[in-house]
């Protein structure tokens, strides 16, 4: 009985894992044909083809029956521009991510992509019209190459390249001794989080899906990588529908809305500079990772005395 406990542990965590981190789901699914929460409805037509409107209409959500976790979200991304998602932890961020990529369905309201509702077509085309950008990529126990050209088979070298390049991690990664040749992953060179997500990110801008979901790392980056992940970003949600999940508002200033997601209710929503001039719970938030932000620079500067 020990002997099938142990593994059958590891296939729970493992869908744990890929529900809760959304991480390369649809090779984990393949491999391990795990059950999923949704079914396509019989005969559902695959998702046809559009700019990418993504559009939450009064959308109520809960994970168990007695705890509602979204109350009555809207909110509407036209093609090719950005909105941000920010808020407390435990506020509904990245439940809005899941629902998008239809890992559960919601209890009201509806999400639609081109005006359909994501529930009437099939998951497998839903899910090629989106890339994601989880907080933390898994990666394949193979070279960073296959890593990177995995976003879209039969793929060239050249191609793999520039898309490193535009993620900002193809210098990174001709300076490693193998080069695209490094194994990387659990059983070789370990990457850091900024890292793997600039990898993540090459990786969708070669699967060049009409909308983006860019899940933000919640672990702490140097200014430099952050900096760096913020022009991968930048580049690869050029001219694609972008829905940003994110944990530090300098992520945000740029996106063309930015939506504040309190205990799962939109509590403000506006630009950047409309949200501060507002002076309400956004302007709030600002004003204090502004202060942190001084604060760990101020340390920094000034080591204390030995
Ligand atoms: P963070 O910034 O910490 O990532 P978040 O705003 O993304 O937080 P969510 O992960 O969307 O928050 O979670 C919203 C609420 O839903 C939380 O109270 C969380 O406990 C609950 N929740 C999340 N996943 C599940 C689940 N699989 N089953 C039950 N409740 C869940």
């Amino acid at each position: 009985l020990i002997q099938l406990y142990q593994p059958l542990n590891m296939l729970g965590f493992a869908f744990r894992e890929i529900r809760d981190g959304l991480v390369n789901m649809e090779k984990m699914f393949d491999l391990l044909q795990m059950p999923e929460e949704v079914a396509d409805k019989p005969g559902a037509p695959p998702l046809a083809a559009g700019p990418g409107a993504v559009t939450f209409e009064h959308v109520n959500f809960r994970y168990e029956a007695d705890r509602q976790i979204l109350h009555d979200v809207s909110l509407a991304v036209p093609p090719g521009h950005t909105v941000a998602i920010v808020g407390p932890s435990g506020a509904g961020k990245s439940t809005i991510s899941r629902i998008l990529y239809r890992f559960y369905d919601v209890a009201g309201g509806r999400v639609r992509i081109d005006g359909q509702d994501i529930r009437d077509v099939t998951q497998k085309s839903l899910r090629a019209a989106i890339g994601i950008v989880p907080q933390d990529t898994v990666l394949f126990n193979d070279t960073v190459y296959y890593n990177i050209a995995y976003g879209r088979p039969g793929t060239t070298r050249d191609e793999v390249e520039e898309a490193a390049r535009l993620a900002r991690i193809h210098d990174f990664i001709v300076s490693l001794p193998k080069g695209y040749e490094t194994m990387v992953g659990e059983r070789g060179l370990k990457l850091s989080g900024g890292e793997k997500q600039r990898v993540a990110i090459a990786r969708t801008i070669l699967k060049n899906p009409r909308i983006l979901l860019f899940d933000e790392a919640t672990s702490a980056l140097d200014t430099r990588t952050e900096q760096e992940i913020l022009a991968s970003l930048r580049e690869v949600s050029r001219g694609r529908t972008t829905l940003v999940i994110a944990h530090r508002l300098s992520t945000v200033i740029d996106s063309d809305e930015i939506v504040v997601l309190m205990a799962g209710r939109v509590a403000e929503r506006g630009s950047h500079a409309a949200l501060l001039a507002r002076n309400g719970v956004y302007a709030d938030m600002w004003r204090r990772q502004q202060e942190a932000a001084a604060e760990a620079a101020r340390k920094v500067e000034e080591p204390p005395s030995l």
